[in-house]
């Protein structure tokens, strides 16, 4: 009985690891894209054409699904209902490895991709299939890479949830990393604005979403707390895909610095040869803007607009208005050498991919011979003449 058992778990082992060793084996390697900063004559304003109604938007919330294995305490339809009830026009649900919609909850296509140690999560927005593929201990940046590029497959926009958190994503990574649109530099009570930064100063345009990421709508500090305003004709899910990858849309964080009736928002961003202007319509606020690197560049207090003129050192400048009860993320208006930027795109390196491969079932084929050898049972020896009992070594 311990025998068979001893069997069982051993095999139970062995499959396991190699269900584990599969997605590493998929996985190819990647050459990535030379960090560029943005440059070019031209500024890209993705505020410029500001014509429809502000959508506030959640889309991180979770459900109870998978038998409640997943930590949402309440049902799907309760979360699109509470949004609703908050003025929000999107309540997005987005349970881990389900699109709620496919449920027959009434929200946007969305889910949570992701089921690896490292926390590396993303948020599959206007999603058509759920992605099952994830590397789920270690992963590389290429495994990142390829991650992101199997979500992206299946679903309109992918976004980097919470990208720093247990340090999901490096700066180091954010620099590299191709092919996702936007992140979460908003996620609950935390910001994530240098991972960014990282992102942007590195020439990555990637846009900015801030989401509650509540898992129990009773929790204030995961309620409410974090939204994004988008500039779309209606909350349909492709008017908001459309105005999100525009960059039609900014992140809000609730600070309540100081207590106001009245709720502060973006009212215009126009640029006027080299210069921004940015107003806001609520309360004087704080207009702060920022450049490569996170940098600093100018702050003007107690206004409802401020002005910046880009220098030619500045490559992006985004403007941050911190209002007495918001602080606003307003995405970046870049440096543009005009006509189609191509996208920066990360490419498979074939060669490297298959050294890769082949070194990884030399890895695992050296490693299985060695536990045979180890676990090989003793063959059984011909009789031998029996010493004496009088020989007997005795302990
Ligand atoms: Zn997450």
């Amino acid at each position: 009985m311990v025998q068979f058992r001893a069997v069982f778990l051993k095999r139970t082992v062995l499959v396991l690891a190699v269900v584990v060793a599969i997605p590493y084996l998929r996985g190819p390697l990647y050459d990535f894209p030379a960090e560029t900063a943005f440059a070019g004559a031209e500024l890209l304003n993705p505020y410029a054409a500001l014509t429809d109604p502000w959508q506030r938007a959640n889309l991180h919330a979770h459900g109870r699904v998978w038998s409640g294995l997943t930590n949402g305490r309440q049902p799907d339809a309760e979360i699109v209902r509470a949004y609703e009830s908050l003025g929000y026009s999107v309540a997005g649900v987005s349970n881990y490895q389900r699109i709620a919609t496919d449920d027959g909850v009434p929200t946007m296509p969305l889910y949570e991709h992701g089921y690896n140690l490292g926390k590396r999560h993303q948020l599959a927005i206007g999603a058509r299939q759920v992605s099952w593929f994830d590397f789920p201990l270690w992963q590389t940046r290429s495994h990142q890479q390829f991650v992101i590029h199997r979500v992206a497959e299946t679903a309109d926009l992918v976004a980097l949830a919470h990208p720093a958190a247990r340090d999901a994503y490096t700066t180091a990574d954010l620099r590299q990393l191709t092919g996702y649109h936007l992140m979460e530099v908003v996620n609950g009570p935390f910001l994530f604005e240098e991972s960014w930064d990282a992102a942007l100063s590195a020439g990555r345009a990637v846009w900015a979403l801030a989401n509650d990421d509540t898992h129990d709508l009773t929790d204030p500090r995961r309620t409410a707390v974090a939204w994004t305003m988008i500039n779309a004709p209606s909350a349909s899910a492709s008017d908001i895909v459309d105005a999100l990858r525009a960059g039609r849309a900014y992140a809000v964080s609730r600070t309540n610095e100081i207590a106001s009736a009245v709720e502060t928002v973006l009212g215009t961003v126009t640029v006027d040869n080299d210069t921004i202007e940015v107003t806001c319509e609520g309360e004087p606020s704080t207009f702060i803007f920022i450049g490569q690197n996170g940098v600093v560049r100018k702050s003007v207090k107690e206004a409802l607009a401020a002005t910046y003129t880009f220098g030619h050192d500045d490559t992006y400048i985004r403007t941050v208005i911190r209002s007495p009860r918001t602080a606003m993320f307003l995405n970046p208006v870049l440096r543009h050498p005009g006509g189609e930027r191509p996208p920066l795109v990360a490419r498979v390196d074939v060669g490297g991919t298959w050294r890769l491969r082949a070194g990884l079932v030399l890895a695992g084929a050296t490693l299985a011979l060695l536990f045979r050898d180890r676990r090989r049972p003793v063959p059984a020896l011909p009789p031998r003449q029996v010493l004496a009992p009088a020989d007997r070594k005795t302990a």
